[in-house]
C-alpha cells in the first residue's frame, strides 16, 4: 500500500466547493502542490477568512516592481505553480496513478476535500480508473485508537498552505500507524 496524504484549500459557499490550491504528499517521496488561475477570485477577496488565513501563502509579488505583478492581482498568475484547473486534473491523476494500483488517499477533516478534489474531473461517476472513491480520514483513524486533536503530533508552521498541511497530515498518518502497531503488540 502506497499512501498518499493531500489538503484542498477552496472556497466554499455552503451550495459550490471551488478549489484555490493543492498539496499531495505520496509515501515514496513525491510531492505536487499546483494553484489553480481558475479559482472564484472575486468571491475570494469578500471572503475574511480565505484573505487572512489563505491567500497570503499563495504565490505573490503583488506590487513588486521587480517582476511587475500589478497591485490588483491576488497572486502571482506567473508564478509556475499556478496551473489551470484542466492541467491540475491530469497532474494530479498521474500521481496518484504513479503510486501503484494499492493507493491510499487520506486527508484531515476530509470529506470537502475529497469532493473538491473528485470534482477536478466532473461528476462521480467521471472519477478517473486509479483515482480511489474515498479519502480515510486521520480524524476516523484517531477516534478509532481512542485519541483526541491535542493527542497527535502538531504542525509548526505553514497552516493553511495546502502543501504544509499536506506534509503535516502524513507526520500525523505515520505517527498515528505508528501508535496503533505499539498498541497491538
Ligand atoms: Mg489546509
Amino acid at each position: 500500500m502506497t499512501a498518499i496524504h493531500y489538503d484542498l484549500e477552496f472556497l466554499e459557499d455552503g451550495r459550490h466547493i471551488e478549489l484555490i490550491s493543492i498539496g499531495m504528499v505520496a509515501e515514496d517521496g513525491r510531492e505536487y502542490y499546483a494553484v489553480s488561475r481558475d479559482m472564484p477570485v472575486r468571491k475570494i477577496r469578500k471572503d475574511k477568512w480565505l484573505m487572512e488565513n489563505v491567500v497570503p501563502s499563495l504565490p505573490k509579488g503583488a506590487g513588486d516592481r521587480r517582476n511587475h505583478v500589478p497591485k490588483s492581482w491576488l497572486f502571482d498568475y506567473a508564478d509556475p505553480v499556478v496551473k489551470r484547473r484542466e492541467r491540475i486534473a491530469d497532474d494530479v491523476m498521474d500521481f496518484i496513478r504513479a503510486a501503484g494500483p494499492d493507493v491510499e488517499l487520506w486527508a484531515n477533516y476530509g470529506a470537502y476535500d475529497h469532493v473538491c478534489l473528485a470534482q477536478l474531473w466532473g461528476r462521480m461517476i467521471d472519477l478517473p480508473e486509479g483515482v480511489p472513491m474515498f479519502t480515510h480520514d486521520i480524524q476516523q483513524e484517531a477516534r478509532r485508537q481512542g485519541l483526541g486533536w491535542n493527542d497527535l503530533p502538531k504542525q509548526e508552521s505553514g497552516e493553511h498552505n495546502a502543501l504544509a498541511d499536506a506534509r503535516h497530515n502524513q507526520t500525523v498518518r505515520q505517527w498515528l500507524a505508528a501508535h496503533a502497531t505499539t498498541k497491538e503488540s
